[in-house]
């Protein structure tokens, strides 16, 4: 078990140092080939100072060149992803979820785990740079499709067209409040990632998956708004809200379906 999870946190660490480094550049349209360099005084970062986490710490937070402070978005994104990825191999082990089990019983044993990482991966660079940018990437949301595209293929076709169905469904929804809105609810990023993230749920999950994103993002702008830290003609991105309420719904929708129906019956 130890090993299982410092694995995981190790790989994390890698992963996420990949992360901060991809969102970085893919919105700023940079080739994605060749070290990183320091974003002020643009020296490049040798590899015993570009090492997870440590570096940063053992440098300070500073670069080891010019000694101007290096964004806390390194460090931050690290960690996240690590602690993202040791609790997917938690909850890959223990979670009685039923789409995890769709995802287990018709995949060899560790690939699961893999193709959950895989996603954790994509949809958490997705979730940093629409933060920082308000923009979806393309290329990171066709390689989330693919990623989908392999997990509904193992289920017998029935259910790989339910998923496919619901998926179309919730794009239409969205497509809707797109034009109705004129682009100014979403933008079109969020139309296609709907698509993705609707056909991976599936029937009825879709439903708790699209109620748990509206709530929390309702919440969350309100909150926002009180606390004036946005202003009513400000947008805030929703592609966080369904990327992090996707992965919620995953593990947890059926738990969220018992107790609402508990409490409407
Ligand atoms: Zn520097």
């Amino acid at each position: 078990m130890f090993v299982f999870y410092s694995l995981l946190l190790i790989i994390g660490l890698v992963v996420g140092s990949f992360i901060t480094m991809l969102t970085w550049r893919l919105p700023r349209s940079l080739s994605l080939k060749g070290r990183s360099a320091c974003d002020k005084c643009h020296k490049k970062i040798s590899w015993y100072h570009n090492i997870p986490v440590a570096s940063y710490f053992l440098l300070g937070g500073k670069c080891a060149n010019c000694g101007k402070h290096i964004s806390l978005r390194y460090p931050l994104i690290e960690v996240t992803t690590s602690a993202l990825y040791v609790l997917a191999g938690y909850l890959w082990l223990y979670s009685d979820s039923t789409l995890l089990h769709e995802l287990r019983a018709n995949t060899p044993v560790f690939s699961s785990l893999f193709i959950l990482i895989s996603l954790i991966t994509l949809h958490f660079s997705l979730l940093v740079v629409d933060l920082e940018h308000k923009l979806l990437p393309d290329v990171l949301t066709l390689l989330g499709g693919v990623v989908v595209l392999l997990i509904l293929l193992t289920l017998p076709s029935p259910q790989l067209f339910q998923h496919l169905f619901w998926g179309f469904l919730s794009f239409l929804f969205f497509l809707s409040i797109f034009l109705i809105t004129r682009g100014r609810g979403m933008g079109f990023g969020d139309v296609k990632l709907v698509f993705v993230l609707g056909s991976w749920l599936g029937f009825p999950y879709v439903l708790v998956w699209l109620l748990l994103s509206f709530a929390s993002g309702a919440l969350i702008g309100i909150f926002l708004l009180f606390a004036r830290k946005a202003h009513w003609k400000q947008e805030i991105a929703f592609g966080p809200f369904l990327l992090a309420a996707s992965f919620v719904t995953f593990f947890f929708g059926d738990i969220i379906i018992k107790w609402y129906i508990a409490l409407s019956s």
